[in-house]
C-alpha cells in the first residue's frame, strides 16, 4: 500500500535541503585548501566546442518553456505537448536526426491520469467543510467513488502495538465506523520506536484491519511542512503509466483535516483538538464515541491520455563506435494547470535543465568534429510523477540499451543561477568510471568536485539518470554550485524552497546568473564528449551496487545490497 502522503514529493522537499546542505558541508571541505589540479588540461577541440555553448540559447529555450503560455508542461497535458513541439522543433532546428516513434522526435507515452473532482465531500453533524481548505482525500484513490456514513469515533494515534503496550481501539468499537486519528507521537515512546510500530502504514493497516469505514487524519502537518503545504499536493492532479497495476484491494476513504477544521468537528463534543493532543502526549488513551455522524465521500475523475518523450540524436563519425551512444536527459514536465487555472511554470525544476541539454546538442551540432559515438538528446515526461517518462523509454527504448555508452542528466533547483559556478555535484560518479572522467574535466576547467556528503539520503535515485541506473547503464547527475559566501546563498535556496519549489513561483528572475548555467552544459557537454571518444564503453566499478549488464533488468530484491 501506497504512503496516504505524497512522499515522494515530500521526500524531495526534504531531499533539495539536503542538497543545500551539501553544499554547505563541501564549502567547508574545500575551504581546507584542495585546490583543483591543474594538470588535466582541454584540448583545443574540447574549448572550440565548449566555446559553442551559448548563453542566449540557454536563457531562450528556459524562458520558452516556462513562459505562461507552455500552461505549466504538464504531463500529457496541453501545454506539456505544446512544450514537446517546441523541444522537437529545436531538435530539428539543429539538425539531430528524430528518434521518436514512426521517424519523428515524439515517444507516445500512455498515462492514467487521476484528479479529486469538486463533488469530494465532507460533513461532520450539521457541518460541512470546504475541500482543500479545510480537508483532501489522501491517496490511493482505489475506486472513482468512494461513500461512507457512519458515526465518528476517536481513536488517538490509532495505534495497536504488544511492543508499545499500547491499545488506542481498546474500548471503542470502530467497526463501519469513521475515525479520527491524530498524527504526533507520545512523548513516552522514543521516535525510532514510535516511527517502527506507529508509521502510517501500521496505523492505516490497523485500523483497516479492523473495518473502518473511513479515516481522518487531525494534526496532519509535520515538521517538514503544514497542512497546507500537504493539502497543496494531495488535490493536485495525479499521473502513472497506463499500465500501471491498479491497487489489487480497495480502501476506505481517507482524509486529512485541518486544525481549524478538526476544531470544528469537535465542537460540543467537550474537547477540542489541543486538549486531545495533550492528554494523548501524555500518553493515555483519548479513545471515545463521539455522538457525532460523518458523511464523506472521495470522487476521483480518471483520464487515459497520453504524453510524449522527445528524442533525437547525432550520429557519431566513428564507423564502429557510432553504432553506441552518449544520452542525454532532462524532464520537460512541471506540473502543468490545474482545473481553477493555476499554473506551475517550473522554471528552475526544470525548463533550465531543458536549456542546459538544447545549448550542449547546439554546442555538438555545430562542432567538428562531430564525436566518435553518437550523441542521444530525451526530454522525458512525467518526471514529477516517478520518472515514468524515463521509466518508459528505457522500457521501450528507440536506442538499444545494449549500445549506450552513459547517462548525463540535468534536473534540479537552480543553484547554478545563483552565481558564477565553481562547484560541480555529480552523483553517481563513485559507483562508475565516468568519475574520473569528470575529475579530468573538473581540475582541466578549474572546477571544485563536490561529493557526495550525505548518500544516506539517496540522491541519486531521486532523477531520471536512476532509469538507466536500473538498466545498467552508468550514469551521472549533474549539479553546480556557485562560489563566495555560502552562507548567503544558503539562505537564498532555502527560502526558494520554501515558496518557489513545485510552485506558482518557480519562474525565470532578473537577477538569474545565466553564466552559471551554462558553466554546468559546457562541465556536461565535455564529459560527454570524452565518454563518446573513448575506445570502451564507461564500466561499473565492480564493488558498486548497480553493477550490472547493460540492458539487464534489475537482480530481484534477494540480490539487492
Ligand atoms: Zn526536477
Amino acid at each position: 500500500m501506497k504512503l496516504p502522503f505524497r512522499s515522494a514529493q515530500m521526500r524531495a522537499r526534504i531531499l533539495t535541503g539536503w542538497l543545500l546542505a551539501s553544499l554547505l558541508l563541501t564549502t567547508v571541505v574545500s575551504g581546507q585548501g584542495t585546490a583543483p589540479q591543474t594538470t588535466a588540461t582541454l584540448s583545443a577541440a574540447e574549448s572550440k566546442a565548449s566555446a559553442r555553448v551559448r548563453v542566449e540559447t540557454l536563457r531562450e529555450v528556459t524562458t520558452a518553456l516556462s513562459d505562461k503560455a507552455m500552461e505549466g508542461r504538464g504531463t500529457a497535458q496541453a501545454g506539456g505537448e505544446r512544450a514537446a513541439k517546441y523541444i522537437a522543433d529545436k531538435f530539428k532546428q539543429l539538425g539531430l536526426k528524430p528518434l521518436g516513434d514512426a521517424g519523428g522526435y515524439l515517444q507516445a507515452v500512455r498515462f492514467r491520469s487521476t484528479e479529486v473532482s469538486s463533488e469530494t465531500s465532507l460533513k461532520v453533524g450539521d457541518d460541512s467543510f470546504m475541500l482543500g481548505e479545510d480537508f483532501v482525500p489522501a491517496p490511493p484513490f482505489t475506486a472513482d467513488k468512494n461513500p461512507a456514513s457512519a458515526p465518528l469515533v476517536i481513536v488517538g494515534y490509532g495505534v495497536t502495538s504488544e511492543a508499545l503496550k499500547r491499545d488506542d481501539l481498546a474500548g471503542v468499537d470502530v467497526k463501519g465506523k469513521v475515525v479520527m486519528v491524530l498524527r504526533g507521537q507520545p512523548k513516552n515512546v522514543s521516535a525510532a520506536q514510535w516511527a517502527q510500530e506507529a508509521n502510517l502504514r501500521a496505523i492505516a493497516g490497523n485500523l483497516i484491519g479492523h473495518g473502518v469505514a473511513g479515516i481522518i487524519y487531525a494534526n496532519a502537518s509535520t515538521p517538514q511542512a503544514s497542512y497546507k503545504e500537504i493539502a497543496d499536493y494531495l488535490v493536485r492532479r495525479n499521473v502513472a503509466l497506463a499500465d500501471a497495476p491498479a491497487a489489487p484491494f480497495k480502501l476506505p476513504p481517507i482524509m486529512l483535516v485541518s486544525d481549524a477544521a478538526a476544531n470544528k468537528m469537535l465542537a460540543g463534543t467537550g474537547t477540542t483538538l489541543a486538549e486531545l493532543l495533550a492528554k494523548a502526549e501524555t500518553g493515555e488513551s483519548v479513545s471515545r464515541e463521539v455522538s457525532k455522524a460523518v458523511a464523506m465521500e472521495v470522487t476521483v475523475k480518471r483520464e487515459q491520455v497520453t504524453g510524449s518523450n522527445v528524442v533525437g540524436v547525432l550520429e557519431g563519425s566513428d564507423a564502429r563506435l557510432k553504432s553506441e551512444a552518449v544520452v542525454y536527459t532532462a524532464h520537460y514536465d512541471a506540473f502543468g494547470i490545474t482545473s481553477s487555472g493555476k499554473i506551475y511554470p517550473g522554471a528552475a525544476d526544470n525548463a533550465l535543465g531543458v536549456g542546459e541539454l538544447v545549448s550542449i546538442a547546439e554546442a555538438f551540432t555545430k562542432s567538428s568534429p562531430r564525436p566518435r559515438r553518437s550523441m542521444i538528446f530525451l526530454a522525458v515526461t512525467g518526471e514529477e510523477y516517478g520518472l515514468l517518462g524515463a521509466e518508459y523509454w528505457t522500457k521501450n527504448p528507440t536506442w538499444p540499451l545494449e549500445k549506450i555508452a552513459a547517462d548525463l542528466n540535468f534536473d534540479g533547483i537552480g543553484t547554478e543561477v545563483y552565481a558564477p559556478v565553481k562547484r560541480i555535484v555529480g552523483f553517481g560518479a563513485e559507483y562508475s568510471d565516468l568519475g574520473p572522467v569528470m575529475k579530468e574535466v573538473l581540475d582541466a576547467t578549474g572546477m571544485i568536485l563536490t561529493a557526495d556528503p550525505l548518500p544516506e539520503e539517496g540522491v541519486f535515485y531521486r532523477s531520471d539518470h536512476y532509469a538507466f541506473v536500473r538498466k545498467g547503464v552508468p550514469s551521472l547527475m549533474l549539479l553546480g554550485g556557485p562560489e563566495g559566501e555560502t552562507s548567503k546563498w544558503i539562505m537564498r535556496a532555502q527560502a526558494w524552497m520554501a515558496t518557489d519549489y513545485h510552485q506558482p513561483g518557480d519562474i525565470v528572475r532578473p537577477d538569474w546568473n545565466w553564466d552559471g548555467a551554462r558553466t554546468v552544459s559546457v562541465i556536461g557537454m565535455l564529459i560527454g564528449l570524452r565518454v563518446a571518444n573513448q575506445e570502451a564503453m564507461p564500466r561499473w566499478l565492480p564493488s558498486s551496487p548497480f553493477n550490472r549488464a547493460r540492458g539487464a533488468g534489475e537482480p530481484p530484491p534477494s540480490e539487492k545490497k
